[in-house]
């Protein structure tokens, strides 16, 4: 990706990756300095620390990582879980605020409403998971009840086949 380039900051994290799983960085650069931020506090605990995996998934950061010292890999694991946090709150292209889009064919990231707009595919705010949770359960009780209706009609009201 060409955003990598013009960010001299990713290329020691590019070469944490071992050459043969693709050094990538399957992240927007508004996240960026989440992931300088983060590398800072693995490589702390761990100066040769390997990352396998970064990327965006569902509109929240993923980071995968292995270390020899296993002893260290639960406090560096929560270090990955925190840098996931302000992530999840950050517009992946430019680092402003965010929130969840979905584009029309489906596929959802994180964006502020002006590079929303500027996409090609046509992205729209998601209403909270929690939203989307709660009119699909209200959508599920609807055809359940008109299930119930119809199934109560009498045989001669039904649509002859
Ligand atoms: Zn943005």
């Amino acid at each position: 990706m060409d955003d990598e380039d013009q960010y001299p900051a990713l290329q020691p994290i590019l070469r944490r990756i071992p050459e043969e799983w693709g050094r990538n960085i399957d992240i927007g650069p508004g996240w960026y300095p989440v992931l300088v931020d983060l590398d800072r506090q693995l490589a702390a605990i761990d100066p040769d620390y390997v990352l396998k995996q970064v990327k965006e998934e569902a509109g929240e950061l993923d980071v995968r990582f292995d270390t020899v010292h296993g002893e260290r890999y639960q406090q560096m694991r929560a270090l990955v879980r925190d840098a996931a946090q302000p992530a999840a709150h950050l517009c992946e292209e430019c680092g402003a605020a965010g929130s969840l889009n979905q584009s029309c064919e489906g596929s959802v990231r994180r964006l502020c409403s002006a590079c929303a707009a500027a996409a090609q595919e046509g992205y729209e705010a998601t209403s909270s998971d929690l939203d989307t949770r709660a009119s699909l359960h209200r959508i599920a009780m609807q055809a359940a009840a008109q299930h119930r209706l119809l199934t109560s009609l009498p045989a001669r009201s039904r649509p002859v086949p």
